[in-house]
């Protein structure tokens, strides 16, 4: 199952309910497991839980505009106050960003570059803004042309409610077999 980290406590319960209808009754329902991505858990723009209701989300509806100040104003490493001081990026949010969005050789310089204070923070954030940019301008295309054609939209709602339903109906048999109702 496809989860942040957040969601494992949830995963967790519907582990439960499923072991324990299985053990109950008979096998119905797979052992639900997590499937973590490489970055399971994404910190918001001012260094907390990405949350809309902090503010500090970057957002799959925001458009390049409002993508880039955010990354402007995102906080760096706090101990690095002036552009000659060293940096630590592994304190740092920007360079979470560019561990997802920028290609390894990007990510090692940066690493390299904040260390001895040879890139400062404006440039490595437009450098990430670039790379984010450049990651969702795909989803801003395809999120355009549907909002132009809304009936694509339910056509893709009734044809995801078609095939959960043909799951459904199955286990929902398989239940009620097993538990002879
Ligand atoms: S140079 Fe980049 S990684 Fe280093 S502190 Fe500044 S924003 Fe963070």
């Amino acid at each position: 199952m496809p989860v942040g980290k957040d969601q494992l406590p949830h995963l967790e319960l519907t582990r439960e309910l499923a072991r324990r209808f299985n053990s109950l009754y008979r096998p119905v329902f797979p052992d639900p497991q997590e499937h973590l991505t490489k970055f399971a858990k994404v910190l918001g723009t001012d260094g907390r839980k990405m949350s809309k209701s902090y503010g500090n989300a970057i957002n799959l509806s925001d458009t390049e505009p409002v993508v880039r100040p955010k990354i402007k104003t995102m906080i760096t490493d706090p101990a690095r106050v002036r552009r000659h001081d060293p940096g630590n990026p592994d304190v740092c949010p920007v360079y979470d960003f560019h561990k997802i969005f920028s290609p390894l050789p990007v990510i090692e310089q940066v690493n390299q570059d904040c260390r001895k204070a040879a890139i400062g923070c404006i440039d490595c954030k437009k450098l990430v803004a670039d790379r984010v940019v450049e990651r969702l301008a795909p989803m801003w295309a395809a999120r355009a042309t549907l909002t132009q054609h809304p009936s694509r939209l339910d056509e893709i709602a009734e044809d995801g409610r078609r095939r959960a339903t043909a799951v459904s109906s199955q286990t929902m048999a398989e239940v009620r077999d097993a538990m002879k109702i």
